[in-house]
Parts: C-alpha cells; sequence; structure tokens
C-alpha cells in the first residue's frame, strides 16, 4: 500500500497499542485534535488516534518496540511495517522556579514541534450554545496538565530548554479566543516577542481574525514567522451547525483577513486548518482550497479525529478513500500555486503530522524528479 494511503488508513481507523507507554506521552485532551500518538512511519511522522472509539477497535496493531526502539505494525494480524516514536523530551523533566513542571506549559508535537496554548479559556467555550462541538480546551486545564494562563516568560524559559535538549525546530503557538476584538493576537504578540529575545526559533502564530489588520504587521515586528487563522470547515451551514460561537465570524471575513496578511507574512506562510469529515464535501472543500492556493493561503487539510469527552466524541472519522479524494488534487493545486511545506516556516503545514498532506506532496516531488 503507498505510504500516503497508509497513513490515512491509519488516521482514519487508529490504532491499538500493544505498549501504551512506547515514545513520548500521547496528547489527551487541549485545543486542536488530541487523543493521538506521535509514530514515525517511512520517515514522516504522523500522529495516529490511540485513544478513541474507533482506534480501540482498529484492525491495525503496533508490537511493543523491539531494543532499538522499532515496533511491527500488523493489520488483521499480517505485518505491514515497522513504526518507530519520537523519544520523550528531556526538557518535560524540568520545571520553572515557581515550581511550574515544563509541560504543563507546552509540548512536544510531531518529531520537533514545540506547541503552546497561550490562553486554555475561550470565550466561545463558555456556553454549550457557542462551543466548538469538536474542541477539548477545558479538559486539560480541569484534569490539572496544563495551567490556564502561560506568561511570555514562562514560554521564553521553555522554549530555550526545548530546543537545547530536544532540537525543537519550530513552535506552534495557539489561543483560546479572550473576550476582546483582537481576538487573541496581542498575547500572541507579547509571546512571540519573548520567545524570541530567549531564543532563536520560528513561530507560528494562531487566531481568529483579529478586528483590525494591523494586528498583522505587529505580530511579524513582534517575531512570529508564519499565521495560522483555522476555518475548519468551510461551509456556513456545516460551520452553524458544527461550532455556534465561531460561525458568527463568516467565511468571507477569514478571506478578507488572509488577503490582508498574506503580503505581511508571505506568500504560503499564511495557513488554514480545514477539519474533513464534519460535513462538508470533497467538492466544497476544494473549492475554498482552490481560492485559498490563488491568494496564497496554504490550506491544511486533516481528518476530523473525535475527541473523548466532547460532544463530537461519536462523530466517525472520515475514511481514508474520502480523504484521498480530497488530497490528491489538492496536491496538485498546491503544486499549481508553488506551495510547499516545506517551505513554510513554522507551524502545522511545516509539522504536517495530523494529516497525509505531506506525504502527497513528497510522493509528487519523487514523481516530478522521476519523470
Ligand atoms: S500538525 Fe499542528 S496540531 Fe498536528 S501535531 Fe503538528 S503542530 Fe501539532
Amino acid at each position: 500500500m503507498p505510504i500516503e494511503e497508509l497513513i490515512n488508513e491509519l488516521q482514519s481507523c487508529g490504532a491499538r497499542l500493544v505498549d501504551p507507554r512506547a515514545g513520548a506521552e500521547s496528547r489527551r485532551g487541549g485545543a486542536g485534535p488530541s487523543d493521538h500518538k506521535a509514530v514515525t512511519i517511512d520517515g514522516m511522522t504522523v500522529m495516529v488516534p490511540v485513544h478513541t472509539a474507533p482506534a480501540f477497535e482498529s484492525p491495525y496493531l503496533v508490537e511493543k518496540p523491539d531494543a532499538d526502539g522499532r515496533s511491527r505494525i500488523t493489520r488483521d494480524g499480517l505485518s505491514i511495517g515497522e513504526v518507530t516514536f519520537p523519544r520523550r523530551p528531556r526538557f518535560y523533566d524540568l520545571t520553572t522556579a515557581d515550581g511550574t513542571p515544563y509541560s504543563k506549559i507546552a509540548v512536544l508535537h510531531g518529531r520537533d514541534v514545540l506547541a503552546t496554548t497561550v490562553l486554555q479559556t475561550c470565550v466561545r467555550y463558555q456556553s454549550r450554545t457557542k462551543t466548538c462541538r469538536f474542541c477539548a480546551i477545558g479538559q486539560s486545564l480541569q484534569a490539572g496538565r496544563t495551567i490556564a494562563r502561560k506568561t511570555p516568560a514562562q514560554l521564553a524559559e521553555v522554549a530555550e530548554a526545548a530546543v537545547r535538549l530536544d532540537g525543537i525546530a519550530h513552535m506552534v503557538m495557539t489561543t483560546g479566543t479572550p473576550p476582546g476584538l483582537d481576538r487573541g493576537a496581542a498575547i500572541l504578540a507579547e509571546s512571540a516577542a519573548a520567545v524570541k529575545a530567549a531564543v532563536d526559533l520560528p513561530i507560528q502564530v494562531q487566531c481568529e481574525p483579529p478586528d483590525d489588520d494591523a494586528w498583522f504587521g505587529r505580530l511579524r515586528a513582534a517575531g512570529a514567522d508564519a499565521l495560522g487563522m483555522h476555518l475548519e470547515a468551510v461551509t456556513e451551514a456545516v460551520r452553524a451547525r458544527i461550532m455556534p460561537g465561531k460561525a458568527q465570524v463568516p467565511v468571507e471575513r477569514y478571506f478578507a483577513s488572509f488577503e490582508a496578511a498574506v503580503p505581511v507574512f508571505g506568500r504560503g506562510q499564511v495557513s488554514t486548518y480545514i477539519l474533513a469529515g464534519l460535513g462538508d464535501t470533497a467538492d466544497e472543500i476544494l473549492a475554498v482550497c482552490a481560492r485559498l492556493v490563488a491568494i496564497g493561503v496554504y490550506p491544511f487539510v486533516v481528518p476530523f479525529v473525535p475527541i473523548s469527552g466532547t460532544p463530537l466524541e461519536s462523530h466517525p472519522t472520515p475514511t481514508a478513500a474520502f480523504m484521498d479524494s480530497i488530497l490528491r488534487p489538492l496536491t496538485g493545486l498546491l503544486a499549481g500555486g508553488a506551495l510547499r511545506a516545506v517551505d513554510v516556516k513554522a507551524g502545522c503545514a511545516r509539522c504536517g503530522a495530523c494529516s497525509a498532506l505531506s506525504t502527497y506532496e513528497r510522493g509528487q516531488a519523487h514523481a516530478g524528479g522521476r519523470g
């Protein structure tokens, strides 16, 4: 099976782990995708669901690692390849002077990404009628696995250690949306500035479109190298159903912000996260992606993975075939617009672990090289 199709399959079905302690700890709860474990297959590190309902019944089984850290992966008992796990980062063993474990301030994502949710509360998470139905931002806070507000000084301290001890290559700073009209841009700017003053690390900041486009220049000046503004779903009907609060900001408002942000950050340095499998059709997603690519925005399309404890915990993951029907043509769109994950300075598009998209890109580059 081609590697990109295997990744689609693993992200759709999840995997059972014989040894759940292998590799770095899996994420549970928090903002964005969760309930995954990072595994490396054929040189690509991808997030594979392991704590979701489908994963418990998955035909894929990852065996206990051998002495070299390699695990056989089987499907219905037949061996289909080998995986390794990124090791537990050394910075997880440290605590700040005030006694906060570094792992409550930022965590390892994928192979070499430091990820943090600067503000672990969200104006959209306060009421059942507004909350994004896929989001678990409050769960890790409630469980005591993180702290509500990471200060710029704490982020700088952890980032410096993560680069020095674990070879972290870039950083993702996301945030719950605070009540103000800047939508979190102000705290992201002060956080990026503090990290950049401590260590030379490419940073992607992620927020909703701020009220004032001047924030893009301020974020860039503060040291943000890339920006993510995440549509999640692309049609208004699906957006209103899945994320009633966030859908009050319409898709066209996102496009106006994208057009203002691209000249500031550069073509391909502004991206958006699109969750496939929430109700948008493949054609609807591809039509929006074509518009995004045309204005220089990288559309990072990932399969929706339900998180335990959220209103969508029983929602099915998209099939591998559905993902293939989006990611294969999307790879052509990206190539036509000269946008490549490897050119993104920081963030989800560069990491790529939550989707097979960068593996499709790699396959196309190899095929092009051969042709
Ligand atoms: S793609 Fe983004 S959310 Fe997924 S593991 Fe990488 S940095 Fe984290």
